[in-house]
């Protein structure tokens, strides 16, 4: 069974969507040479045809790779114009995660993407599915303001850049522990016009070059611009990309192979614990309530470099 997918992010359509009840429906969708893609919603269980019969015995004129996935959870975002509409659909889809088996397969004339889910919970639905690529690598992710650097709220002068004490005996441990270091950090600043992304950059590589020159390497410096309450109408979205949406995590997937086991998010916030089925997660105790935390709380960077 092929395992691998990449992330997919295109928008559903309706009219892509197709109802198959037997393995002569899912031939007659596939004979169709119209549509650029097709997005097909069965379910395994509920269905005459036998995906497994399909998957061994499938016409190879018709596809020219099958793939199965039992779901772990995948994201799903419904969307209109590029925003979050709801995140509840249906049985199979609960707190914006997927629920259902994904099969898919590239039409052998044309190399289109088909993917099967459950129609019923998903008509009329446009959004998208994130299957997650895996690997092996063990990475710990972390969330800016509070963990690396003191919190002073919106920083981004350079001035006002102070790295939370232990920061760097924290890292280089993790990296002797073999962790890939990745910040994820909630932005807003910059939608509500109170600096720009250049501030933001700019900062990054000022923090960046300050860690080189203690050895630790951090891989990749993700952020997110947006909020939906944004004074700037360009950044006013309900995006994604912000914690605890997953979306920044999900963007690295598509560079980056993580084994989601061995890695943890680390924040201060609740908001940190990202929707991210199988992420780990611990926070460190700072300014903000964690009294409510659905995870552990650590005290300080000591007690969490212990748990590592
Ligand atoms: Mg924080």
């Amino acid at each position: 069974m092929l395992s691998s997918y990449k992330l997919y992010r295109k928008p559903f359509h309706p009219d892509h969507f197709c109802p198959i009840q037997s393995l002569h429906d899912l031939e007659k969708v596939l004979s169709q040479e119209t549509r650029e893609e097709h997005y097909i919603l069965a379910d395994d269980s509920k269905l005459t045809v036998s995906f497994e019969y399909f998957l061994k015995y499938h016409d190879p004129d018709f596809c020219f790779s099958l793939g199965f996935a039992e779901n772990s959870g995948q994201l799903f975002y419904e969307l209109e114009n590029q925003r979050i509409i709801s995140e509840e659909k249906g049985l199979h889809i609960h707190d914006g995660l997927v629920l259902g088996n994904l099969i898919s397969f590239h039409r052998k004339k044309t190399g289109e993407l088909i993917r099967l889910l459950d129609k019923k919970d998903y008509h009329g639905v446009k959004g998208i599915v994130c299957p997650m690529k895996v690997g092996k690598t063990k990475a710990l992710f972390l969330d800016r303001d509070g963990v690396i650097n003191i919190d002073k709220g919106y920083v981004y002068r350079p001035a006002d850049l102070e790295f939370n004490p232990g920061i760097f005996d924290f890292l280089l441990h993790a990296q002797k522990l073999n962790f890939e270091l990745h910040v994820l950090t909630n932005q807003s600043g910059v939608a509500r016009g109170l600096y720009r992304e250049e501030d933001v950059k700019k900062l990054h590589f000022m923090m960046n070059e300050e860690f080189k020159k203690a050895g630790v390497l951090i891989k990749t410096w993700s952020y997110c611009l947006f909020h939906d309450e944004a004074l700037l109408h360009h950044y006013k979205l309900k995006s994604i990309l912000r914690k605890p949406k997953a979306g920044m995590l999900l963007s690295l997937c598509q560079s980056y192979a993580f084994d989601f086991d061995q890695s943890l998010m680390i924040g201060d916030k609740l908001s940190d614990v990202l929707e991210f089925r199988g992420l780990r997660t611990v926070l460190l105790q700072g300014e903000y309530p964690l009294h409510s935390s659905p995870v552990k709380v650590c005290k300080s960077l000591e007690e969490l470099s212990l748990i590592l």
